[in-house]
């Protein structure tokens, strides 16, 4: 009898594999490749939303916790995941700057924003007006991450790749069985793919696609994230990354000609040097109305927990919405009520 399996290896599956690890708990991991959104992620941790210039939600405190998650992670995994990156917001005009003014006197993103306007000292971009600068931001390596704590899982025989069929799933008393495996308890971190499991679809989770391109620019020569109608995120070897897009109706995690020339016009407007395009990547953000994550455990079977809904912000939220859904599960500590499923059961769910 082990104590946890967990569906899906994505940011949320890794974080709460952590805590299982660090607690000593046994546990077996299933995971396919059906949802691609840790993977492709930017993989940028940035705790200020850039249109309004305000804190997003928590991520002071998820901050505080991601730092030393991811930290530990590269000491585990024995290769870099953290790049410390400045995110440089590029102005397009007065009004922004002063709004910008206004908000390095607020509470908490008095930490982050740079008071100073910053002048852009980069010939190949076009940012007249200068940058506002946002400190101790950077960017996870996701992909990396993922591969390296595969590899890590594998060896300890703890991962199967294939997809969980829950026509096999028992539900016992104190117990789950999935073919051979038993379990005190299943934790689902399936990220969009949520909608094909019968236990929690009936939660709101909408899903936005989202397209990365990476492209190589030799001339840039650009250290900092820089912010404007889509951002640049620098990758080492004169490779960037320029993303994303927001699309509600397709969930695929197909790459589409029209999110590549949507990209491409924006970057247009203010990248000023010749580049080529590398790679075009694309996966499905699980994102929930209410912008909150869905955490908890379901309103009828007590072995099912759900850790899911953390919308654009994984990288971030993933390590303090499992340490708390742990704390729940094991130490009978209070779940975040703003990311609790059990807001949704009278709405949403029929027993
Ligand atoms: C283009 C793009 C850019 C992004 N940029 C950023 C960024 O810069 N910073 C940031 O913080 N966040 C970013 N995000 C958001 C971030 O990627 C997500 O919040 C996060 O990856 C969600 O992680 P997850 O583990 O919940 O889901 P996923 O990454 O989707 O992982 C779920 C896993 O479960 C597996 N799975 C699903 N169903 C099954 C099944 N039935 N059986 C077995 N396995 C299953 C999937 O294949 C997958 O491996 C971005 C997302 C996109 C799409």
């Amino acid at each position: 009898m082990l104590d946890y399996l967990v569906v899906g290896l994505g940011l949320a599956g890794i974080s709460f594999c952590e805590q299982l690890e660090k607690h000593g708990k046994s546990f077996q991991v299933i995971n396919d490749n059906s949802q691609r959104a840790s993977i492709v992620a930017g993989g940028l941790y940035n705790p200020v939303i850039l249109k309004r210039f305000t804190m997003a939600w928590n991520a002071r405190s998820q901050m505080d916790l991601a730092i030393p998650f991811y930290q530990e992670l590269e000491k585990k995994l024995q290769t870099q995941l953290d790049y410390k990156l400045p995110v440089l917001r590029r102005f397009a005009s007065v009004e922004e700057q002063n709004l910008w003014f206004d908000a390095t006197d607020k509470p908490d993103l008095d930490y982050f924003l740079n008071t100073k306007i910053k002048e852009n000292q980069n010939p190949h971009i076009e940012a007249s007006l200068g940058y506002g600068e946002v400190q101790y931001t950077g960017r996870v390596d996701t992909k990396v991450l993922i591969n390296k704590y595969q590899e890590y899982l594998l060896d300890k025989s703890s991962l199967l790749n294939e997809s969980i069929d829950y026509a096999h799933l028992e539900l016992k008393d104190e117990c789950i069985s999935y073919k051979d495996i038993q379990a005190k308890k299943i934790v689902f971190a399936e990220g969009y793919g949520l909608k094909q499991n019968p236990y929690f679809s009936y939660l709101p989770l909408n899903g936005t696609k989202g397209e990365l391109l990476t492209i190589k620019a030799p001339e840039l020569k650009e250290e900092a994230v820089i912010k404007s109608s889509v951002f640049i995120i620098p990758l080492g070897a004169d490779l960037y990354r320029v993303g994303s897009t927001y699309k509600w109706k397709d969930k695929t995690n197909v790459p589409t000609d029209a999110a590549k020339n949507e990209l491409l016009d924006k970057l247009n407007t203010f990248l000023k040097c010749d580049y080529e395009i590398v790679s075009h990547v694309a996966g499905v953000r699980p994102t929930v109305a209410d912008r909150r994550p869905l955490v908890g455990e379901h309103p009828k079977y007590k072995s099912l927990y759900l850790l899911n809904g953390f919308g654009s912000r994984g990288v971030l939220i993933a390590p303090s919405a499992s340490q708390n859904l742990y704390a729940y599960i094991e130490n009978d500590e209070e779940l975040d009520a703003e990311m609790n499923i059990s807001r949704f059961t009278k709405k949403y769910y029929t027993p």
